[in-house]
């Protein structure tokens, strides 16, 4: 059995002797491999149809562009759509990068105390600069009654990465374009809360949106990737972390993700 042929299984012979459950078991054991290869194979189909769409529009811009002479206009339209799509394959490429690395062992990843807090300011910082419309308010619940609260042992690049996510979905899926974040602790972890008021997600899609470019039929006009919450997750756990949450279509959203402090 080879990695082209993983669906082949073992005769299971009489079903009831030691034989028959060594095979059952080896057969269980292809099952879970067969699974998890048809995983990468569609992650890595997905990401190779989120790369050439892009440059199929940039090549056929061009292309259309350089068919005759143009004014500055027409260069200038064009220029401006090329650069849209680019910023668009810079940003996939950053995630697929973060990707890969949040899959290597836990120890190169030098983590560090790191003030949850202040990556939340960076944050909300941020995702004004990337667009004036975007609005986050940031709330301390009554856990937090001493600095140390706030402590926890982390790379702080990975964390930004996964708050922004939140917050940026938060914003860009709501019509008001603003996000509430809740910070509060209890004795040993830290919970933090993204909540919005926008166009929610309905239960059969809540059990899917982790997946690797999953996005909900009704975002497609948005812009994205789809790989934001995997990589929230991967970061998350890799901090020992948890990442749930709960909506209502129409309503909103509230994603919580918890976090053990610094001991
Ligand atoms: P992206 O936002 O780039 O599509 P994500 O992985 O961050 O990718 O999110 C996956 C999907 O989950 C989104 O496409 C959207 O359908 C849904 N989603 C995530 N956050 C929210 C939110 N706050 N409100 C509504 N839908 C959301």
């Amino acid at each position: 059995i080879e990695a082209n042929n993983l669906h082949a299984r073992l005769d299971e012979g009489n079903q009831k002797d030691e034989i028959a459950h060594l095979a059952q078991t080896f057969n269980k054991m292809l099952s879970r491999l067969e699974l998890a290869f048809g995983v990468q194979k569609s992650f890595i189909a997905n990401a190779s149809h989120e790369l050439r769409t892009p440059l199929t529009v940039i090549t056929g811009q061009i292309e259309v562009v350089l068919m005759k002479a143009r004014t500055n206009e027409e260069y200038r339209e064009t220029l401006m759509l090329v650069l849209e799509e680019i910023k668009n394959l810079n940003t996939l490429s950053n995630k697929l990068l973060l990707l890969a690395q949040t899959t290597v062992d836990k120890g190169d990843l030098n983590f560090m105390p790191v003030r949850i807090d202040d990556v939340l300011w960076k944050c909300q910082k941020e995702l004004l600069a990337r667009d004036m419309t975007n609005s986050v308010d940031v709330f301390f619940g009554e856990g937090i009654d001493d600095d140390s609260k706030m402590l926890v042992s982390g790379n702080e690049i990975l964390l930004k990465t996964a708050i922004i996510n939140l917050m940026d979905n938060a914003c860009k899926y709501s019509s008001n374009h603003h996000a509430d974040v809740f910070l509060d602790a209890t004795e040993n972890r830290l919970s933090i809360k993204f909540r919005d008021s926008g166009i929610g997600i309905s239960e059969k899609e809540l059990k899917m949106i982790f997946q690797p470019f999953y996005r909900s039929k009704n975002v497609l006009s948005s812009s994205g990737h789809g790989i934001g919450l995997s990589l929230v997750e991967k970061i998350i756990s890799l901090h020992n972390g948890s990442v749930s949450v709960v909506s209502e279509p129409g309503k909103g959203t509230e994603f919580t993700i918890q976090i053990p402090v610094c001991q």
